[in-house]
């Protein structure tokens, strides 16, 4: 089979090595991809917000299967699309894709099937938002409806922070993104992500994992894409991961088929893990980045195998096997992420990062004559396996100090929750 793979980062590098290594494939195709994506496939020039020239390009090239790494293409539609013409596709529809690309749609689904979240109320004009969260108070949690590449949220911790991050949402900081905004009860615990390949009637497990968002050790600065994860996370029990089925997962999934439209593709929960049990912060509609990378070092099954399960309603008839072994991953990032990172500097060693044991995916990296250099914010995702998180740690941290990039950063204290978990 043919595939074809939407994406440019290390998510997708990720995906594109771990489809390339499926027997079932025969040949993988990448638009736009980047130069470690180009090791496992080949590289096409393609606008891909143009869905009727993806949809040719899959004819001219007899694609068997198109994969959507972003959000961005699904939330546009490409999905829809490509199967109208025919082309089968891993990724949810437009409707469904909504569950990532409206957070007051999702909140309303959890108030109409009883699904564990923060108590919320949503509004279209700054006076009523501004109401409520007076009458409410701080500590609370404001959001732009939309997507706003992760930077739509606010936990203020104050009423005037609040407000003003109501008053920013209204006056055009996230753009369309912020025409509508939710506000939310602040919840507190230990954050997990919990991942589901779905198919419209049937959600297989498929891992935990906890990421890294603040771009300084010890959790402090910015927000970010994400700096690091492990998996498994060691906090999510198979109580808890029932739990979760049974209570978020399941009802979302009989949500989604009653409104009509059935989710298929990675169910991304994001949860809060309280002391009333977990609760969903939120839904994304694909992989984490960079948490499908520790995902895929610990798949055992054939990834092509499930995708394809999914795409045709099969999931029920299918199951996941795990590498008994934890897998994490340190993101390096150019100097100045995330606010301006600096391009074009030299990134050598990769091959010696690689010799230790260590993969290492390509995320915003482009060649430049013999160099690869960085193109982008987050550059590398350096990613070794282990028998505990510990010693993941251990090797993944060794793989980067082989990487010789002057002009690179990156925390080193990715896995600290898990470790001292691990030590006791
Ligand atoms: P991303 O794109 O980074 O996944 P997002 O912009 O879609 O994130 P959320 O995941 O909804 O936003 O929130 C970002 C972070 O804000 C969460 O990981 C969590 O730490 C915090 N947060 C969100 N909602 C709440 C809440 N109700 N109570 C406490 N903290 C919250």
């Amino acid at each position: 089979m043919n595939v074809l793979l939407i994406g440019s980062g290390g998510r997708e590098h990720a995906l594109a090595w771990k489809i390339a290594a499926s027997p079932m494939l025969t040949k993988l195709y990448a638009a736009p991809g980047n130069p470690g994506i180009a090791q496992e496939a080949e590289l096409v020039a393609l606008d891909i917000a143009d869905h009727a020239a993806v949809a040719a390009l899959c004819k001219d090239k007899a694609i068997g299967l198109v994969v959507v790494g972003p959000e961005g293409p699904l939330v546009a539609g490409i999905g829809d699309d490509l199967r109208a013409a025919g082309i089968r596709v891993f990724g949810p529809s437009r409707a469904a894709a909504q569950l990532e690309g409206s957070k007051g749609f999702t909140k309303d689904l959890c108030a109409r099937y009883g699904i564990p979240t923060a108590a919320y109320g949503r509004f279209d004009n700054a006076a009523d938002a501004r109401a409520y969260v007076e009458k409410m108070g701080a500590p609370i949690v404001i959001k732009a409806d939309g997507l706003a590449a992760g930077k739509g949220v606010t936990v203020a911790m104050t009423l005037d922070e609040a407000l003003a991050a109501v008053d920013g949402c209204f006056d055009g900081a996230f753009g369309g993104a912020g025409a509508s905004v939710v506000v939310e009860e602040f919840m507190t615990g230990e954050e997990a992500s919990f991942f589901c390949l779905c198919d419209g009637k049937t959600a297989l497990p498929f891992g935990t994992a906890q990421d890294h968002k603040r771009v300084g050790d010890g959790d402090v600065g910015p927000n970010t894409g994400g700096m690091g994860a492990y998996s498994p996370a060691p906090v999510m029990t198979p109580e808890l991961i029932d739990q979760t089925m049974r209570e978020i997962v399941e009802p979302t999934m009989r949500g989604m088929a009653e409104m009509g439209a059935p989710f298929a593709g990675v169910l991304f929960a994001g949860l809060m893990l309280t002391d009333k049990g977990p609760r969903l912060i939120e839904y994304n509609t694909r992989f984490g980045d960079p948490e499908c990378q520790v995902l895929m070092l610990r798949l055992k099954e054939d990834l092509l195998v499930l995708l394809n399960a999914a795409a045709d309603g099969q999931l029920a008839h299918v199951s996941a096997r795990w590498r008994d072994e934890a897998a994490l991953t340190v993101v390096m990032a150019a100097k100045g992420y995330p606010g301006t990172p600096e391009k074009g500097s030299v990134i050598a060693g990769i091959d010696k990062a690689e010799a230790s044991g260590a993969r290492v995916f390509h995320a915003g990296t482009a060649v430049q004559g013999a160099d690869i250099v960085a193109n982008g914010g987050r550059v590398l995702n350096v990613t070794a396996t282990g028998r505990t998180v510990s010693e993941a740690q251990a090797k993944a941290y060794a793989a980067v100090d082989l990487v010789d990039w002057p002009d690179g950063f990156c925390r080193r204290d990715i896995g600290w929750l898990a470790v001292a978990r691990e030590q006791g």
